[in-house]
């Protein structure tokens, strides 16, 4: 049966589902990438998110769309599709590259189109004042797409620039239940009536489709995996991204598909409850995420690092502190470069926190309890 999904403005593009179904993790053959559209079609999801850095995504989900049309009776038209575009290269590279990903996707016009990466002040000039900025003149003056917009994983200032440089219509950023950090930046970017994406609330969020035991205790009735997309949806997020590879992935978009109300009392209590146990847990360590200790003069992401100490403390999400940790240094510009080992003991940020913690002796306890081989640099200083 279809899902009579609730569909919202997105930007000034079509209107798109409470989820987004992100086609990273579907794309081994394409009958996976055929299964998981049709399922998304069935749990009401109307939006996809793609890249032409996903393998073979582009090309499966162009022979899908046609093959769901002409067997299933599903009409193309009423997919949403949105794909993206790395912020290098000139406008020839640039424009041969979008091109490319239109004979992929088999579609005349493509809707939504992110620049993916907006990651370093590097890539904002280059769309505010270079190559980018000729390329995006191009798209919507000869209209190639509905709308344009950009996806980052930078920090929260060269976000705020992004979204006030009035260039994009959508934003896709991490947004997530345990890191709430950039919630105000969404906030901004949708009453300038942009369109906002939360990137991976499940996976990215804490690895939430199989949280601690801990958690799951101390989210009672409701699966924490349910509790951060309420959260998400219930701040006014848009669309939630959700990279499916089988048909159990969309249970919950399909149970979710009209639930845009504000959060129940019954959904509040599990959320203090979650709160108050890793508050209890952390004790007078809770690192409340107030920034004031930034910037650390030698770059370490304090903040980040003590909010991955938050959730392995607080709330026994141990497994996904130690992957995200021990991808600092790994992941170029999509990621922290620096990790608590790095801290130089200078001191500069303890008079900042207004919760007094021992910032230095967190990160270095962190660090030990995190790095999975601590005698191994990942990184030279
Ligand atoms: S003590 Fe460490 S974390 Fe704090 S400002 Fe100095 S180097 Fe940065
Ligand atoms: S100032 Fe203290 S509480 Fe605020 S983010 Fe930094 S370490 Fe956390």
């Amino acid at each position: 049966m279809i899902i009579n999904s609730t569909k919202r403005p997105f930007g000034i593009g079509s209107k798109v589902s409470i989820f987004t179904l992100g086609t990273m993790r579907a794309t081994g053959s394409f009958n996976e990438m055929y299964d998981v559209i049709k399922c998304a079609y069935f749990a009401g999801i109307n939006h996809i998110e793609t890249a032409p850095s996903y393998g073979n995504a582009e090309i499966f989900i162009g022979r899908a769309l046609d093959q769901l049309e002409r067997e299933e009776k599903i009409p193309k038209k009423e997919w949403v599709i949105t794909t993206k575009i790395l912020p290098s290269g000139n406008i020839n590279k640039l424009k041969a590259q979008f091109q490319k990903s239109k004979e992929k996707l088999n579609l005349e016009k493509i809707n939504n189109i992110a620049i993916h990466g907006v990651n370093l002040n590097s890539h904002l000039l280059w769309v505010l004042e270079g190559e980018g900025k000729k390329f995006i003149q191009w798209l919507k003056t000869k209209n190639q797409v509905e709308q344009v917009g950009f996806s980052s994983h930078g920090n929260y200032e060269l976000i705020d620039k992004a979204i006030d440089s009035d260039i994009f219509n959508f934003c896709s950023l991490h947004l997530h239940f345990f890191d709430r950090s950039k919630i105000p930046l969404a906030k901004k970017a949708l009453k300038k009536k942009m369109g906002v994406l939360a990137i991976s609330p499940a996976d990215k969020g804490g690895q939430l489709y199989s949280p601690s035991q801990t958690l799951k205790e101390d989210s009672k009735s409701i699966h924490p995996l349910e509790i951060a997309y309420r959260y998400l949806i219930s701040e006014g997020i848009t669309t939630l991204s959700l990279g499916a590879q089988k048909e159990k992935d969309f249970a919950l978009a399909a149970k979710l598909a009209n639930s845009i109300e504000a959060l129940t009392k019954k959904e509040h209590n599990v959320i203090k409850n979650i709160e108050d146990n890793a508050s209890y847990r952390l004790g007078d360590t809770k690192c409340g995420q107030c920034r004031n200790c930034l910037p650390c003069p030698n770059e370490v992401p304090i903040t980040e690092i003590l909010r991955l100490r938050n959730l392995a403390v607080g709330s026994g999400q141990i497994n996904f502190a130690k992957e995200r940790y021990n991808l600092i240094g790994r992941a170029g510009h999509w990621w922290e470069s620096k990790n608590g080992d790095d801290c130089k003991n200078c001191n500069f940020c303890i008079s900042k926190c207004p919760n007094n913690l021992n910032i230095p002796n967190l990160l270095k306890e962190t660090h030990n309890m995190l790095i999975e081989n601590p005698k191994r640099r990942l990184w030279s200083s």
